[in-house]
């Protein structure tokens, strides 16, 4: 009977400072359904969904092990393992991060899995990432231009983003998508926000809001200025920050995503806005869409 060691390290993430191509050492596999498993390794660049807040999806891609074989990677979820066992992907019942949990990114993959203590390199789908990175830039950017958009819908003092406006896609975000050059965000507008000093009469022209955002937007990138992500350290776990030098100023929001290098890689950021009304509140949907030049 063999044992199977579970890691006791996160596994070392190489994306976040924009990488798409890794070497490292497969430390478990996990068995699954279907003729798949799960490769767990010490370092990777591939980016997997996170399980608690799935905005940007997971990098596609290859493994090629040691025998010149390669395996498509079909998905990368986060996993979990605490008290002996791994929960992968929707199983896994904690936040990134929480305390007495490592943390490891599972590429799945079907057929033969490589074996533990093989070397294998993680080739990552480089347009699909640049793809996914520019839409997830241009996200935040339009959530800060939202924010600036709003700010005098705001009847009370507010908690604000870090360019000082009150933060309204911080309190009434409910689900962030990141898709390639864009981003589907949806925001509830209910009795809390208006509690808040939100009034949401200011949804009343969408079309005019959205002008007022792609004029901003349209000034940051003329502006141009550094992006990059800032991190306490290279596991999985720990924090990161999406970092951007606005000519006005730094900003910054938590982020475990993949990012663009500087502003001025985009020919454009634009959004749309839908206003519609919904059990209790309204729901307001920006659709962001971004060009490269
Ligand atoms: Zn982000």
């Amino acid at each position: 009977m063999t044992t199977v060691t579970l890691p006791t390290i996160d596994t070392l993430i190489t994306y976040p400072d924009g990488a798409t191509r890794s070497t490292g050492t497969v430390v478990h596999v996990e068995p699954g359904e279907g003729g798949r498993a799960a490769v767990i390794l010490d370092v990777t660049a591939c980016h997997p969904v996170d399980t608690a807040w799935p905005d940007q999806p997971a990098d596609r891609g290859t493994l090629t092990t040691d025998a010149a074989e390669v395996l498509p990677i079909v998905d990368a979820v986060t996993g979990g393992i605490h008290d002996g066992r791994l929960f992968l992907g929707a199983e896994l019942p904690v936040r990134n991060g929480t305390e007495g949990w490592t943390f490891v990114v599972a590429h799945i993959v079907e057929g033969a899995p490589p074996a533990v203590g093989s070397t294998v390199t993680v080739d990552v789908d480089a347009a699909h990432r640049l793809a996914l990175s520019a839409g997830h830039t241009a996200c935040h950017l339009a959530s800060l231009a939202l924010d600036a958009a709003l700010a005098d819908a705001w009847t009370k003092p507010a908690p604000t983003d870090t360019l000082g406006h009150p933060a309204f896609d911080a309190l009434a975000i409910q689900r962030s998508r990141i898709t390639p050059f864009g981003a589907v965000d949806t925001y509830r507008i209910g009795t809390s926000l208006r509690r808040k000093g939100f009034d949401a009469t200011a949804l009343d022209a969408p079309d005019e809001l959205a002008a007022r955002i792609d004029a901003q937007l349209a000034e940051w990138i003329a502006g141009g200025g550094a992006i990059r992500i800032e991190r306490e350290a290279s596991s999985l776990s720990a924090r990161r920050r999406w970092v951007c030098e606005l000519a006005s100023g730094r900003t910054d929001i938590p982020c475990g995503g993949t990012h663009l290098g500087d502003l001025n890689e985009f020919a454009s950021i634009t959004a749309s806005l839908a206003v519609a009304d919904v059990e209790g509140g309204r729901e307001l949907t920006m659709t962001t869409t971004a060009r490269l030049r």
